[in-house]
């Protein structure tokens, strides 16, 4: 097990220089390379595609399968500590690599984070045994992996949502269902596998939190962020004083907090909650579920915040010092998905980004991905400023050039 903390710059006793490695290659890990590496580290990257976008730019990387024994023996000898980028990373692999290197997050809490039912049981044992979650509960929900569960489900969950218990993201592996026969009917288009029901909930907003938490326990968090989803994926992000109340804030710091303590969480730890309508003021909170890892909503805070939460990722695996982020701009991100790279007549085009990058206070991020297609996660857009109604402007401006859905801006 190599020694904690682990500075950048460094060489170890065989001559092999500080490198930190991250199983998966996808836009996540590339701005986990890019983070490391703007500090000094080497990086190594495990993905079995040759053109992954955290391949292209990261010092090593290692095409395998994310359970190969020759590849996972291959990072663990490159790498002085290793965290991941996906949840659905095989947690036995995980598991293999702690064996020899720190491991951050651990095999149990990405464990919990893959599986629906896990993650719902997990949250409802943090609100239990802590005490602390602030009322924040999930969904009412059913587990369906038997018939004779699914003849069980209670009408009140109708309408619902039907999520796999496994492999979902994006709105992916969902399906919206109205009553028991299209339920049925769901269930079997999505082969029988386990899955849970949740209740439709009628949702004001939606929101995230991200925090860090280190090896010593030390959590630091980033403010709330506001969240638009278009089709089950995220759009828009927003995160600026007044996002949302500060009441309903607190309580989602609160609830974050205790699911990371909960489990001895190690890394950055994202957490998704809806707003919803129960008739009071601003409305309960409800949570969602967890990513851990960075998060989508949370790359605006590599362009509006001191520390950005790939910085505070590659701290924490390295058992560096945890310095609390502080945001100094105002922001919104818009999520530029392949959908931006074709015309209305469905032609394929180069966005505007003439226009784009002429905006004040634009900043442009793209994956290093050259195939654009529909509801593919290609890069985004962060619009940082003084103020936060010159900021909704410019945003505003930016999702009419780009024909961007999600953003009224509306003041
Ligand atoms: P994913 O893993 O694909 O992100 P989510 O469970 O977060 O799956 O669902 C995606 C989106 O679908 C949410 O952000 C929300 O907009 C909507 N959604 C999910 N569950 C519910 C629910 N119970 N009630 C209303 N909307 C929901
Ligand atoms: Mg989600």
């Amino acid at each position: 097990m190599s020694a904690l903390p682990i500075f950048p710059g460094t060489v170890d006793a065989s001559g092999r220089p500080a490198t930190l490695g991250v199983m998966g290659g996808g836009q996540l890990g590339r701005m986990f390379v890019h983070a490391a590496q703007r500090l000094g580290y080497f990086t190594a990257v495990l993905d079995p595609d040759a053109q992954s976008p955290a391949g292209l730019v990261s010092h090593h990387h290692i095409q395998s399968g994310y359970s190969d024994a020759q590849g996972l023996a291959q990072l663990a000898g490159l790498c002085a500590a290793i965290t991941t980028e996906f949840e659905n990373v095989p947690a036995a692999a995980l598991q293999t690599l702690a064996e020899s290197r720190p491991v951050a997050p651990g095999a149990a809490a990405v464990a919990i984070a893959q599986d629906r039912i896990q993650e719902k049981s997990h949250f409802t044992a943090s609100a239990a045994e802590s005490g602390v979650m602030a009322g924040v509960t999930c969904a009412p929900y059913a587990v369906i992996a038997s018939p004779d569960q699914l003849q069980a489900v209670p009408a009140g969950l109708l309408p619902g949502i039907l999520k796999t218990a496994r492999m979902g993201y994006d709105g992916k592996g969902q399906a919206r269902v109205r009553n028991a026969a299209e339920l049925a009917a769901a269930w079997a288009d999505l082969k029988r596998v386990p899955c849970v029901l949740e209740k439709l909930l009628p949702l004001k907003a939606e929101c995230s939190v991200i925090v860090a938490r280190g090896w010593d326990g030390r959590i630091v968090a980033f403010p709330p962020q506001l969240n638009v989803h278009v089709d089950g994926i995220l759009a828009v992000t927003e995160v600026y004083e007044g996002n949302m109340p500060p009441a309903l804030a607190v309580r989602a710091l609160t609830a974050i907090k205790s699911i990371a303590n909960h489990i001895g969480y190690v890394g950055v730890l994202c957490v998704e909650f809806f707003v919803i309508d129960d008739g009071s003021e601003h409305g309960a909170l409800v949570v969602n579920e967890m990513a851990p890892r960075p998060h989508n909503s949370g790359h605006y805070t590599m362009d509006a915040c001191d520390v950005s939460q790939f910085d505070l990722q590659v701290h924490a695996m390295a058992g560096l010092p945890l310095p609390a982020p502080r945001q100094h701009s105002p922001a919104i991100m818009l999520n530029l998905l392949g959908d931006v790279w074709f015309d209305a007549q469905g032609e394929a085009r180069t966005p505007d980004w003439q226009a784009v990058l002429a905006l004040p206070g634009a900043h442009l991020h793209l994956y290093g991905k050259t195939d654009a297609r529909p509801g593919r996660k290609m890069g985004h857009l962060t619009i940082t400023g003084a103020d936060v109604a010159g900021v909704k402007a410019t945003a505003r401006q930016a999702a009419a050039i780009l024909s961007l859905p999600g953003f009224e801006g509306a003041e």
